[in-house]
């Protein structure tokens, strides 16, 4: 083979991605099929798919949510792709944590939903009984609430990936001794759980934000993961695909920047250890 043909060829060796969205999730675009198609043409290895997660009577977040009523045909799409794709195709959510909710993440998504694999997405915070959006966030006084609700989670048992685990630092942009403590603190709860972290893709599209020494993404933060690798974290990348186009593409992105921070990064689905469902 020429060497023309291997560099065309090693960049595609071994992604997969485990944090994959869908139209039913109400603000990202494309069928399953569209994204296991995309998937195919990049060369993938394994696939994922989490979006965010129904709630109760669809009273939480509705238009941001999969509707309770759309569970079984996202299952049913999901399910379905196996048969003729020639990389494994796993059937999962995206959810967040709140103790309320505990039966329904357990219960429901786990249970009767038969979720194959849970992200974790800690995208909220509850506070004087409103709900914060965490990347929007830089009052000290909800870092508290969230670093609880976090460390919480990660003791819950009910989640095996946890996606954009910096993701705070959107808002948090001063790495002072309280953030270095609140991300030393959830780093050292993943590693204690054995919970692999995500270094997330479509983070690094976002407009940039002011840190410490200049303009970055808002998430993924160099300092999170400097200390996560330091620390022994076990550290992925997934693209967080909102749009077909993203699903492979967005995970080669993120391991691309871990690599030029000097990252040591693992492959979820090695990471992941899900029984296989491959078709003979
Ligand atoms: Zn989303
Ligand atoms: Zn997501």
């Amino acid at each position: 083979m020429s060497l023309f043909a291997w560099v065309a060829i090693v960049p595609y060796v071994n992604t997969s991605s485990f944090h994959t969205h869908t139209r039913l999730c109400k603000h990202a675009s494309g069928e399953p099929a569209e994204y296991v198609l995309q998937a195919t043409k990049d060369g993938c290895s394994a696939l994922g798919f989490s979006d965010h997660c129904p709630y109760p009577d669809d009273a939480t977040w509705p238009g941001s949510r999969m509707s309770v009523r759309d569970v079984s045909l996202y299952r049913e799409q999901v399910l379905s792709l196996r048969q003729d794709t020639p990389f494994p195709i796993y059937y999962g959510f995206e959810c967040e944590w709140f103790p309320l909710y505990e039966s329904w993440y357990r219960d429901f998504i786990r249970g009767e939903c038969g979720a194959e694999y849970v992200v974790y997405g800690s995208h909220w915070v509850r506070d004087a009984g409103e709900f914060w959006y965490i990347p929007e966030a830089a009052e000290k006084r909800l870092l508290g609430s969230y670093l609880d609700l976090t460390l919480q989670a990660l003791e819950t048992g009910l989640y095996d990936l946890f996606a954009h685990p910096d993701i705070f630092l959107a808002g948090y942009t001063r790495m002072d001794s309280d953030i270095q403590n609140a991300c030393q603190q959830i780093i050292a709860s993943a590693i204690h759980h054995d919970i692999p972290m995500e270094i997330n893709g479509l983070g690094l599209k976002k407009p940039f934000v002011c840190g410490d020494s200049g303009l970055r993404p808002p998430y993924p933060v160099r300092e999170f993961w400097e200390m996560a690798a330091d620390m022994g974290a076990k550290i992925v990348c997934c693209s967080d695909a909102h749009r077909s186009e993203d699903v492979i593409a967005g995970a080669r992105f993120a391991k691309a920047q871990a690599d030029e921070w000097g990252i040591q990064t693992m492959d979820p689905y090695e990471v992941l250890g899900l029984p296989s469902v491959l078709y003979p």
